[in-house]
């Protein structure tokens, strides 16, 4: 036959800490802590599986569970030397939920139950205290009325209010025996005339209504959305906890408190927690008083006393439990107590949540105290975690008034003045100012005002929009998306929650962590890379099988990236480059020419500078491979939208604005992404390409001839959909190789590849594969296009099919691994089926995406590569990829 019930008490437990599924994570260790001899109030658990039950059955227990409950109320009752219900020495129960996972505040919870006119007479002469008795007694009716008969708190809290006011005082401590018997009887009398339904005497009927109550509200509301924004199943269920109550709050040898075994915010290996003298867990919750601190060490100026003075034996014992639980559970502990009449009891203890800082301090830590082994501690931070620690974030102690909400792009923080245009930024933060950019939407025209600015704030825009790709790819906070923000450019000024202006030169903050918009400028504090960073990522590469590249069109970022620990470059977009102040007029006079020698005569303007750029990012990546992209993006980006620009270039270039604007609008496409890009352009202006792959290969043999390096360029044809195309592009990039060599009269090895963004090139990866030395996943367009979904315009939608479940999460930051990753996963496969030894790599966003990660792992790429910022938590992914044995 099932057991539906687990007791624990006196030294023994029917359950254990493995048994979370069965138990909830509040039972299981209430059952731990029981049989490794720790002081726990004796009590029992009825399982998760009686809560399936409970929802299969129409709300009915299963057969058997009466009974069950009974027999183990009865051991407690023979332990506590009290009995429920009882006239003379009654014994009083808390019913507590307690899922798998925590569900902090979500489920209800009842204390002090078995309490009515009779019983409470018994507490009175038990505990020599008429207050108190009345005081556990109305609490119990607040309690009781709310969580289990639906009772409107606000009216019992009124009642209170209006008792305190009739006594002239304002604190529920300077209430009396009486005035709590009084507020009692007028708390039932008033449940009655909402409800028309009597507050239950009998002890067996509130029993059973906590019960059912705990059970019921796994489904409640708040519930339900916290378990969909963390993932539980619905069918995991909660436990019931019934157990003897234990009072903080019968005089001044009683106190209650919450601690964690190290500190959770740094992680330094000291006691912290906080106690309140007499009185309820609730009220250490409620914060009406302000709690106190559990040691000396902790205790500042103004404090007042510490557990460790006032009850130093109390003290000393927990302090030797803090030990026992550590050492017994090897993980940092989260840990409730109640001290009734100088005796401690445990009445909690699960792993604590804690900063990245702290993860990262903690596990390492532990190695050295031989708690626990390296991969332990690999597995105990999270990679999603390390983003707090890669930039400067927001001291968490300063106050802030957020004036807006948008998606968290970029992380980081950043504070500045608002300004309104690139150039404007520029200009500033040449002067030394700080500036935050702010535009309806970024373009690549923005690039030098993204690189002047602290961080970058947009009204529209998804995660994968220009700003957010870009942003994260300097490290750079960014805030995009955020439709709260009415940005109007001619006032420059843009209109925020409430109606907030903010005005050219007025100070915000960003956060890019969490999308907040804050007014005036919040304090920050500096990330820190070394020391137990340091030691935890020298584990994590010594377990992770995949490689970690990074995306970097700078040596400046080349040069971050290597510091985070990139082993490459496995994307560099050269377009980026084609945007620098120097050059950007060789560009728009080379798609403006009107003829092939007009655009030669402007590529060899810009071959030096390209060549310098490649110069500087090889020796930057000191002989670890670089992918280099040719270029990508339709032509018109690169050309002016702006009337004062289009008037400029027209005298540089000699033209009408008529005629400047025709081009422009010849240019213009309806679909941008699907359009004249990639080897598209490749194709039909081959000159282009030429130029890059010359600029490519002359840097490499510059570099190998003259100082010795040891490089293997790859070159890398982007948007291909077919064999043909890239067949034709490699044959045109393999004569400029060799024309290059011969003319250095050195001989180095090069590999000529291509990104996957289509879904043909995914479908025809074996064909493709007889020609691409490697492959890089392009995931950004490789997304767009199988979901025929626009990278630019899905921030309108694509929040909506989140929070409605249409789909799991925006797919343009973890890859859906149903349908884009099946793609990933054939043309891995078909590509090896014709090239056995192709290298195989991701340069999508998604390579800096926890979950995406694994996922690369598993499908065997041999690398992924991300923003210089992602690179760590890429690393500790890859790692977790592998001990976690997903
Ligand atoms: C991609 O499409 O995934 C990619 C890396 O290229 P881009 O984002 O530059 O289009
Ligand atoms: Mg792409």
């Amino acid at each position: 036959m099932a057991k539906f019930v687990y007791f624990f008490g006196n030294g023994e437990a029917d359950g254990r800490a493995d048994m979370k599924n069965l138990l909830g994570g509040k039972g299981a260790n209430l059952a731990e802590m029981t049989s490794i001899g720790l002081p726990v109030p004796p009590g029992f658990t009825i399982t998760t599986e009686v809560c399936t039950e409970f929802y299969k059955n129409n709300s009915a227990y299963p057969a058997g569970l009466n009974d069950e409950v009974a027999a183990n109320l009865k051991r407690v009752e023979q332990l506590m030397g009290r009995t429920f219900g009882d006239a003379v020495n009654p014994l009083l129960v808390s019913v507590r939920s307690g899922a798998r996972a925590s569900m902090p505040g979500m489920m209800d919870t009842v204390l002090n139950l078995g309490l009515n006119d009779t019983t409470v007479q018994g507490i009175i002469a038990q505990s020599g205290d008429e207050r108190f008795a009345y005081d556990a007694y109305r609490r119990f009716v607040q309690m009781y009325s709310d969580v289990v008969m639906g009772m409107d708190k606000e009216a019992l809290e009124h009642l209170l209010e209006q008792k305190k006011e009739e006594k002239g005082v304002h604190l529920d401590t300077d209430l009396t025996a009486a005035d709590w018997k009084d507020l009692v009887a007028k708390f039932k009398a008033r449940i009655r005339e909402v409800l028309g339904q009597e507050f239950p005497e009998d002890p067996q009927e509130q029993l059973w209504g906590a019960i059912g109550a705990v059970f019921g509200s796994w489904m409640n509301q708040r519930a339900i959305t916290y378990r969909k924004l963390n993932n539980i199943p619905a069918d995991w269920g909660t436990a019931v906890n019934v157990q003897s109550m234990v009072f903080g709050n019968m005089g001044d040898d009683c106190a209650t408190g919450v601690a964690f075994t190290r500190d959770p915010s740094t992680g330094d290996n000291y006691f912290y927690g906080e106690y309140l003298v007499n009185a309820q867990g609730e009220d250490v919750v409620a914060g009406i008083r302000t709690p106190q601190p559990i040691n000396l060490h902790q205790k500042k100026e103004g404090d007042l006393p510490a557990m460790e003075e006032v009850l130093p034996e109390c003290y000393q014992q927990l302090a030797g439990i803090r030990q026992i639980l550590e050492k017994h559970y090897k993980d940092m502990q989260d840990i409730e107590f109640t001290i009734e009449k100088g005796k401690l009891y445990m009445l909690q203890t699960r792993n604590g949540k804690r900063t990245a800082c702290a993860a990262i301090k903690i596990a390492v830590d532990m190695v050295k105290e031989g708690l626990i082994d390296e991969k332990a501690a690999i597995l105990r931070v999270q990679p999603s975690q390390l983003d707090q620690l890669l930039h400067p974030s927001l001291d968490p102690k300063a106050p802030k008034k957020i004036i807006a909400k948008g998606l968290p792009a970029s992380p980081g923080a950043a504070a500045g003045t608002a300004v309104f245009t690139a150039d404007e930024a520029e200009l500033l933060a040449r002067n030394g100012q700080k500036v935050i950019l702010v535009r309806i939407e970024t373009s690549p025209e923005d690039i030098h005002g993204m690189h002047a600015a602290q961080g970058i704030l947009t009204a529209r825009g998804g995660m994968t929009s220009h700003a957010a790709v870009v942003a994260r790819g300097m490290g750079k906070c960014c805030v995009a998306g955020c439709g709260d923000l009415k940005v109007d450019y001619a006032s420059q000024s843009f209109t925020a929650r409430h109606g907030v202006v903010i005005k050219k030169g007025d100070l915000i903050t960003l956060d890019g962590s969490t999308g907040e918009v804050i007014m005036g400028e919040v304090a920050t504090v500096p990330p820190q890379l070394t020391g137990d960073f340091a030691t935890l990522m020298e584990w994590v590469d010594k377990y992770r099988k995949l490689k970690v590249r990074t995306n970097a069109d700078t040596p400046n970022d080349s040069k971050v990236a290597r510091e985070f620990g990139a082993e490459g470059i496995g994307l560099c977009r050269t377009e980026h480059m084609f945007f620098e102040a120097d050059r950007i007029m060789a560009v728009r006079e080379m798609i403006l020419a009107e003829d092939l020698e007009g655009r030669e005569k402007a590529l060899a303007k810009i071959l030096p500078m390209q060549k310098g750029d490649f110069i500087g990012i090889f020796r930057e990546m000191k002989g670890l491979p670089v992918t280099i992209r040719l270029l990508d993006p339709p032509l018109h980006e690169f050309l002016p939208t702006e009337d004062k620009d289009i008037e400029a270039l027209t005298k540089t270039l000699n033209v009408t604005t008529q005629q400047l604007k025709h081009k422009v609008e010849f240019l213009h496409e309806f679909n941008p992404m699907l359009g004249h890009r990639g080897c598209r352009l490749g194709l039909t202006y081959p000159e282009i390409y030429d130029m890059q792959v010359q600029a490519i290969m002359e840097a490499a043999c510059e570099l190998v001839k003259n100082e010795g390096f040891s490089i293997v360029p790859e070159i890398m044809i982007p948007l291909i959909a077919t064999v043909s195309e890239l067949k034709e592009l490699k044959a045109n990039a393999v004569a400029v190789c060799e024309e290059v060599m011969a003319s250095y009269g050195v001989k180095l090895e090069y590999l000529i590849g291509t990104m996957i963004e289509l879904p043909r090139a995914a479908l025809t990866a074996d064909e493709i594969a007889t020609e691409a030395e490697f492959f890089s996943f392009g995931t950004n367009d490789l997304t767009q296009t199988t979901f025929g979904l626009s990278r630019d315009d899905a921030g309108k939608f694509l929040p909506f099919y989140v929070e409605t479940n249409l789909l799991p999460e925006d797919p343009f930051v973890t890859l859906d691994q149903n349908g884009v990753g099946k793609l990933v996963k054939m043309a891995c496969e078909l590509g090896r089926s014709t090239r056995p030894e192709i290298k195989l790599g991701i340069c999508g966003e998604h390579g800096g995406d926890p979950a995406s990660v694994i996922f690369c792992h598993k499908v065997g790429l041999d690398y992924v590569s991300c923003s210089p910022f992602r690179v760590p938590i890429a690393r500790l992914a890859a790692a977790h990829a592998v001990l976690a044995g997903n």
